[in-house]
Order: structure tokens, then C-alpha cells, then sequence
């Protein structure tokens, strides 16, 4: 969305949901395969009453300070699902926040998130976060590194690994994603081929390319600006301790 869309958040929604819908009769798939992340990370409470009113159920935020401080301020109701980079350090916090995560990518932090889950009888749904694209500032574990980190992940009754979660690159382009895309299908199929597992949820997509990531096989997409509008572009001062937190506050 662009900041003159006057369109109230409804109708926002419901072109979202046209074109998630035009996208799977594109590819001939039911548009129940796909389901809707509303991203109202930088946004407070009154965004995720919106987003819930309107008949969102699942919500994602990209730091656990943030979800921290907005969720138990927020409506109850809403799934949250953390999508964003987990640091070992803040894993009972995040199983203590959020039903699923969308990016586990090491061995360590399965390691982690199996052994405090245990201690607080949690049960997560994990989704490990793959670096398709090479681009190496990004998060994710390669998919030759990624063979190991399923079987640990396999290996821990607490813990439910659903599927694989990726970013594309960013670019103004949407079908520039479409590789990166199909390739975490291909790592999907080869995995659950290898492991004779099934990993249902494949997340990728976001506003500016979740048509393409619904087409090459998205059943989670996870949607911000399309919906909440234009986050602030106020960028934290380094090395202090609260940025999380006033970072969605300063609106
Ligand atoms: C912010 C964010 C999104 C949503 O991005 P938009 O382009 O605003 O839709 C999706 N996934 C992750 C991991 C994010 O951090």
C-alpha cells in the first residue's frame, strides 16, 4: 500500500485476499492452502485489534522485546508467530510468546529451544529458516547446512518442525523472487523425500511478492505494509538497551 491508500483496513484486506485467491487459481491450487500473517511489528495494540477485528487470526512480529512488551497489552485472541531472527539468548522468552518459529537456523538454537521447551513444558511448531539465495547478509542456514539441523530437529519430541520459512532478496521486482521461492519448495520435497517426513508449511511471501511466493507453493505469507501501511523509518542509536521496545512505540 502506498501512504495515500484511503481504503479503510477491510478493504485493504479483502484485495489482499482477491489477489492471494487469483494467485492460487493461477497455479490451481485452493485458496484454504494459503493462510494470512498480518506483520504488525513497529505498530501497537490498536493495529492488532484492527487486524483481529477484521478476521485476522495469526500475527507476526520480528523481535521478542517488541512482542514482549505489545502482546499481553494487546487483544487476546490472535496466534503469534515469531518471524523474525531468534538469539539462543531470549528462547524461553519467545516460547513463552509465540505458538511458532518461523526462523530456527542453527543447531544450536534447536538445541536450545528443545531443552528449555522441556524444562517449561512448551510444545512449539518450528520452521527452519533456509538461505536460498546466497545473499550473505541474511539469516538462514544454507541448504547443504540444513540436512543436519531437520534430523536434530527431528530428534526432539517437544519440538514440531512443520516446515521451511525464507526471504527473498529485496527488489522492486517481484518476479526476481520467484527462484528463490521454487527453490525452497525443491529443499521442501527433496527433505521430506529424504527423511520420509511431510513438512507441510512452506512461509515466503511478503507484500511486495507474495502473489509469485503463492504460485510457486506459499502457505503462509506474511503481510506488513500492504496492510498496516508504511512502518517508521526511525532507526535505533547503537548500543542501547531498549531500542526494541521504544522502536514500535515511536509511531
Ligand atoms: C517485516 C517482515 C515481513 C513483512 O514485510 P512487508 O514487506 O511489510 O510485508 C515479513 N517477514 C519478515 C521476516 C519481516 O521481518
Amino acid at each position: 500500500m502506498n501512504l495515500q491508500d484511503e481504503r479503510d483496513f477491510p478493504q485493504r484486506l479483502e484485495a489482499i485476499q482477491a489477489r492471494i485467491a487469483a494467485a492460487c487459481k493461477r497455479a490451481g491450487r485452493r485458496t484454504d492452502e494459503v493462510e494470512l500473517i498480518g506483520v504488525t511489528k513497529t505498530f501497537g495494540p490498536d493495529a492488532v485489534r484492527e487486524a483481529w477485528e477484521a478476521g485476522i487470526r495469526i500475527l507476526g512480529e520480528n523481535r521478542v522485546q517488541e512482542a514482549a512488551a505489545k502482546i499481553p497489552a494487546s487483544v487476546s485472541g490472535p496466534e503469534w508467530h515469531l518471524i523474525g531472527h531468534l538469539q539462543r539468548n531470549k528462547a524461553r522468552q519467545a516460547l513463552e510468546l509465540f505458538t511458532v518459529l518461523h526462523a530456527v537456523d542453527s543447531l544450536k538454537l534447536v538445541e536450545q529451544l528443545a531443552r528449555v521447551a522441556g524444562e517449561i513444558g512448551a510444545r512449539p511448531r518450528i520452521l527452519l529458516e533456509i538461505n536460498v539465495s546466497g545473499e550473505v547478509s541474511k539469516f538462514g542456514l544454507t541448504p547443504e547446512a540444513a540436512p543436519s539441523v531437520v534430523e536434530q530437529a527431528l530428534a526432539a519430541p517437544v519440538l514440531t518442525l512443520e516446515g521451511l520459512m525464507t526471504m527473498a532478496p529485496f527488489s522492486p521486482e517481484a518476479e526476481q523472487a520467484r527462484p528463490v521461492f521454487a527453490r525452497l519448495r525443491d529443499c521442501r520435497d527433496r527433505w521430506e523425500r529424504q527423511f520420509g517426513i511431510s513438512l507441510p508449511r512452506l512461509s515466503m511471501g511478503m507484500s511486495g511478492d507474495f502473489e509469485v511466493a503463492v504460485e510457486e507453493g506459499a502457505t503462509w505469507v506474511r503481510i506488513g505494509t500492504a496492510l498496516f501501511g508504511g512502518r517508521p523509518r526511525w532507526k535505533p542509536e547503537r548500543g542501547s538497551e531498549d531500542v526494541e521496545e521504544r522502536e514500535w512505540r515511536l509511531e
